[in-house]
């Protein structure tokens, strides 16, 4: 389909198909669903790794002393080449070894790694590396490679002396960066409050952003989740983009902050994050799996929350977004044969950001209610449209910023399209 008539169908499409879903509905229950794949969350014993220094015979420092730090074993096999083991934080786990370590050398020098994971795992990140407090930037191909069955990552990587480098599966994006984020925040117009709702297993917080007016009273809502999943840090940093275009203080967004509010729970999972999990909290428990029996503090906390503060400002959860990152860019989305508000939202909404991105390869697949996930309980607890937008790993980091910016863009201009006739 051409451009300007894809366009012109879903203007027609929209006014017809979403205007009649502006009325509120307040049907609130805080039971838990059945799910044609339930799953057991009930909180397991999880590994911590050892923190420490390892100095080899000409005194280059390796550590995962930090926030986000993973590395389980050191040994050196020559004075410049290494294996670094790395491991989950319990089994069984999805495929997504996360690592990340520091080195400190006294001397210019190159060296090898070699980055090795339990039986069954494969290498997945590109490594990203940083000198001192410089830029991440993806190694370059030339100094990495696989073996044949890519369970284990060869790494040639220069060292400066007295120079830190940084070595990560992804850019570190913990709980002091979120927090500084945070704070970059307030203040703005439009940022109502940056609030902690609760705290995780370990005592780390559980933030809430109310993005909008000061009253949302009334309002239609939109809920925004991220990093449930630690190592899935493009999503993340798509959902910071979302947001900052949120706050660019436009007219036309302006208008949509007069029947809309933003609610924003940033950082799901902080202890999976700060202690460089591969995929669960620190219960050992993958939290989108959570979202029926909320054994978790984490999932609980914000459901609750979710649940309490639409029933006292009468809000009407329209729609969810839950950020993560994948293979390669996928949006999960319903079937259009699931009733829901703002149905066929995902659809224009997608294309919109498709349109005006340079183009990528991008998937939408949709499926019907299976395991107990986020996208599963915006739509059986409010009868919301609900979306789980994935960022592919190694998705280029200007795109991803593009696209989590028009993302907010998309959806600002067909959610005021649909109540533009609101009073
Ligand atoms: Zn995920």
């Amino acid at each position: 389909m051409q451009a300007s008539t894809a366009k012109s169908a879903v203007i027609a499409g929209l006014a017809f198909t979403l205007l009649s879903s502006c009325a509120p509905k307040y049907v609130y229950k805080f039971d838990p669903n059945v799910f044609p794949q339930p799953v057991d969350t009930r909180s397991r014993p999880i590994q911590y790794q050892e923190k420490r220094q390892y100095i080899s015979s000409l005194g280059i420092v390796f550590d995962n002393q930090f926030d986000g730090a993973r590395l389980n074993q050191w040994q050196e096999d020559d004075s410049t080449s290494f294996s670094i083991g790395i491991e989950p934080e319990n089994t069984p786990i999805n495929h997504s070894p996360w690592y990340s370590f520091r080195i400190i050398s006294p001397i210019d020098t190159g060296i090898f790694v070699r980055l090795h994971y339990p039986e069954g795992f494969r290498h997945r990140y590109v490594p990203k590396l940083r000198y001192n407090r410089g830029r991440w930037v993806a190694i370059d191909s030339s100094q990495y490679h696989l073996n044949e069955d890519t369970t284990a990552a060869f790494l040639h990587l220069h060292l400066r002396a007295g120079d830190t480098l940084w070595v990560s599966a992804q850019e570190l994006l913990t709980t002091n960066h979120i927090r500084a984020w945070l704070d970059s925040l307030k203040g703005h117009p439009w940022v109502q409050s940056v609030e902690v709702i609760g705290h995780s297993t370990l005592g780390r917080p559980l933030w809430f952003v109310n993005i909008g007016t000061p009253d949302d009273t009334h309002k239609d809502v939109i809920v925004v989740i991220a990093r449930q999943h630690p190592p899935e840090v493009p999503g993340h940093m798509a959902m910071m983009a979302f947001v900052e275009a949120l706050l660019d203080t436009t007219r036309r967004n302006a208008n949509f902050f007069k029947h809309h509010q933003v609610w924003l729970y940033p950082l799901m999972n902080p202890d999976g994050v700060d202690l460089g999990h591969w995929r669960h909290n620190a219960g050992g428990i993958d939290l989108n799996r959570d979202w029926a029996y909320f054994r978790q503090p984490e999932t609980r906390q914000v459901a609750q929350h979710v649940i309490h503060r639409a029933k006292k400002h009468k809000a009407n959860i329209i729609l969810g977004l839950d950020f993560h990152s994948t293979q390669y860019d996928v949006y999960y989305t319903f079937p259009d044969s699931v009733d829901r508000k703002l149905r066929y939202f995902d659809r224009y909404w997608i294309e919109g950001i498709a349109e005006t991105l340079p183009p990528h390869p991008w998937v939408r697949e949709a499926y019907d209610l299976n395991a107990p996930i986020s996208k599963a309980w915006f739509l059986l607890q409010f009868h919301a449209e609900s979306i789980t937008f994935e960022i592919g790993d190694e998705t280029p980091r200007d795109l991803v910023k593009m696209k989590g910016k028009a993302a907010a863009r998309e959806m600002i201009k067909l959610l005021i399209m649909r109540c533009g006739k609101r009073k």
